[in-house]
């Protein structure tokens, strides 16, 4: 068991970042290349493979893998492993890619989208670990969600379940990406963030943050966001309140409909509410009508950048 690997691979639309993911979810090495988003189908799976031939020449030879977890844009079917029709990775079309990658590399191979995969990994090797019902989410670009009971990814009728960035808090809201309004995404998301500090601004014209930014509201960003209010700018400040009264409004409802026994968060822009967890917890005793919201745990990933190859690694079995 001390030697084995899984090879973890992440597919992006912009690249593929392929990993060696041991039993104890370390990941031991890890390489990355380009990914190719047009073109024939076959050029996309030899993105990835130049990316698995990377990290193989760092080695120095090609180790005996276990098997391949993949982890892809959605939409795709975790149960056949077919890419359905990713917007951000139009080159795959109804591509069967867990079949083809099964071809070319001989072993068992598993795939599901980022978020479901990470929230396993987070179960397995992570800050879930030893809890049997976890909700995960990955706060970045987007909001990712995935919802893990009994260790196995809950996946719904469909196979689209667990799209919980897409729960609304706000029938009146700024439309989505996905076509909805209000979902917690396109609020508390990166650029939902950035967007509110810029209409904010309108009402602190002197602000710290519009300094930080160059003077240019376009420039603003969450990051800044982050760093404005650690300088105690009054914009920053009413931003990251109201960020963390829409996440505990949001993780009420999800407490009300899961009862999870713990509460995941990562994603490189959740890094600026690390500090504020309990405040956020706090919020859930107006926000939800579970009487122990409290004894709910809401804790920060293990994984941060890497999330994707160990999740994507978790989805595997070791023999
Ligand atoms: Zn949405």
């Amino acid at each position: 068991m001390k030697n084995k690997v899984i090879l973890g691979v992440d597919i992006g639309g912009t690249k593929v970042a392929v990993g060696l993911v041991d039993a104890t979810g370390e990941i031991r090495e890890q390489s990355r290349a380009p990914m190719v988003t047009t073109g024939e189908p076959r050029g996309g799976l030899d993105a990835v493979s130049r990316a698995i031939d990377g990290l193989f020449s760092k080695l120095g030879s090609r180790p005996e893998i276990e098997a391949i977890g993949v982890c892809a844009p959605g939409p795709l079917n975790p149960l056949t492993g077919v890419v359905i029709n990713p917007p951000n990775l139009p080159i795959w079309h109804n591509y069967p890619l867990a079949e083809e990658m099964r071809g070319r590399y001989g072993v068992e191979i598993k795939i599901d989208n980022d978020a479901n995969a990470a929230a396993l990994a987070e179960t397995r090797w992570g800050a879930a670990k030893g809890y049997r019902k976890v909700f995960y989410a990955t706060i970045g670009t987007g909001i990712g969600t995935g919802i893990v009971f009994d260790g196995k990814i809950y996946h719904g009728h469909t196979g689209a379940a667990g799209e919980g960035g897409h729960i609304g808090i706000d029938m009146q809201g700024p439309r989505c990406n996905c076509g909805k309004r209000g979902c917690i995404e396109t609020l508390a998301a990166g650029p939902g963030i950035a967007r509110r500090a810029r209409q904010k601004l309108a009402t602190f014209p002197k602000s710290l943050l519009l300094e930080l930014a160059g003077g240019n509201p376009q420039e603003v960003t969450s990051h800044l966001v982050a760093k404005a209010y650690e300088k105690g700018d009054a914009a920053a400040r009413e931003v990251m309140l109201e960020t963390l009264d829409m996440l505990a409004y949001w993780l009420g409802n999800v407490i009300d409909l899961l009862d999870p026994d713990v509460i995941t968060i990562g994603g490189g822009a959740s890094l600026m509410f690390r500090p504020f967890l309990k405040d956020i917890q706090e919020r859930w005793k107006g926000a939800c009508l579970n009487p122990d919201p409290m004894s709910i745990p809401l804790l920060p990933a293990r994984y941060g950048e890497d999330a994707g190859i160990a999740g994507a690694a978790a989805l595997c079995e070791f023999r």
